[in-house]
């Protein structure tokens, strides 16, 4: 059994894995559904960590999150939501009070600024509900296109795109799964890689499992279900071998040592 109690999943790549920055990369399909498949099996409830009832409090807990940890939006927003309720609420708050409650996320005088005028632009142009379109949600003060995909995918139920935030930015190209650095380009690349009826869900298993295994400084290869899918498994072993902005990885653990001195050890001629 692998570790986290997951079993390997039964795949033979068509060519042997390359390092990032080889080139333009183009993952078979295998490939990429072998580590859908098991991401599936690794994180099967996988969902936004931001809490909330609604699309309008998921809206106002996605804007405070940039910049920020889901945990430490968590502990603002239930007196956010509180004192505003809704939309109509929110688009006559007081600015300095609102900044005074999100101070802690923060940037909490632009949030503060885009949070109010986002609720006003609800208000007067979408009767008081919040959009179930990217058009209509991007076209909000403080939208962009990571966080109209979060209330689509997890409010609305809606694959309108794929998230792309700090933990996918990092983990799609570690998987090999784009050779970009811009969040819009990484997002297309992964919505041709992946089914659109897969694209919400996915993008939440690569946070979780970046939130809990592919750490950006220290990621666990060790322990990763993926990694016998993962290119830049044997490239976290290997540190002078990792391109710079994949971070700086942990040192090879006693085990992995171990491994290595013993594998020297048998190529050793015998005397
Ligand atoms: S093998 Fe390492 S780099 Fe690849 S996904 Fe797992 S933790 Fe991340």
């Amino acid at each position: 059994m692998a570790p986290h109690g997951i079993p390997h999943p039964e795949y033979t790549p068509k060519q042997p894995p390359r390092p990032r920055n080889a080139g333009a990369l183009s993952p078979d399909t295998g490939l990429v559904a072998a580590i859908a498949a098991q991401l599936a099996r690794l994180w099967p409830d996988a969902v936004v960590e931001l809490d909330h009832e609604n699309a309008y409090q998921l809206l106002v807990a996605t804007i405070l999150a940039a910049q920020s940890t889901d945990k430490l939006v968590n502990t603002v927003t239930p007196a956010v939501f509180a004192k505003y309720p809704d939309p109509v609420a929110l688009a006559r708050a007081d600015q300095v009070e609102l900044e005074a409650m999100i101070f802690s996320t923060g940037f909490y005088r632009m949030k503060a600024r885009h949070l109010i005028a986002m609720a006003q632009r609800i208000v007067e142009h979408h009767g008081g509900e919040v959009p179930e379109t990217m058009v209509g949600l991007v076209d909000l003060p403080g939208v962009a296109r990571k966080t109209a995909n979060v209330v689509l995918g997890s409010a609305f139920g809606i694959n309108e795109g794929v998230v792309v935030d700090t933990h996918v930015s990092r983990l799609a190209p570690r998987l090999g799964l784009t050779a970009q650095t811009d969040p819009v380009k990484i997002e297309q690349d992964l919505m041709q890689l992946v089914p659109r009826d897969q694209w919400s869900i996915f993008a939440h298993r690569l946070i979780w499992h970046g939130r809990r295994v592919c750490h950006a400084k220290q990621p666990d290869c060790e322990h990763c279900p993926l990694a016998p899918l993962c290119p830049s498994a044997a490239l976290v072993a290997t540190p002078r071998l990792m391109p710079p902005r994949l971070g700086k990885p942990a040192p090879p653990s006693r085990a992995a040592r171990a491994r290595a001195a013993a594998s020297r050890s048998s190529r050793e001629p015998r005397t």
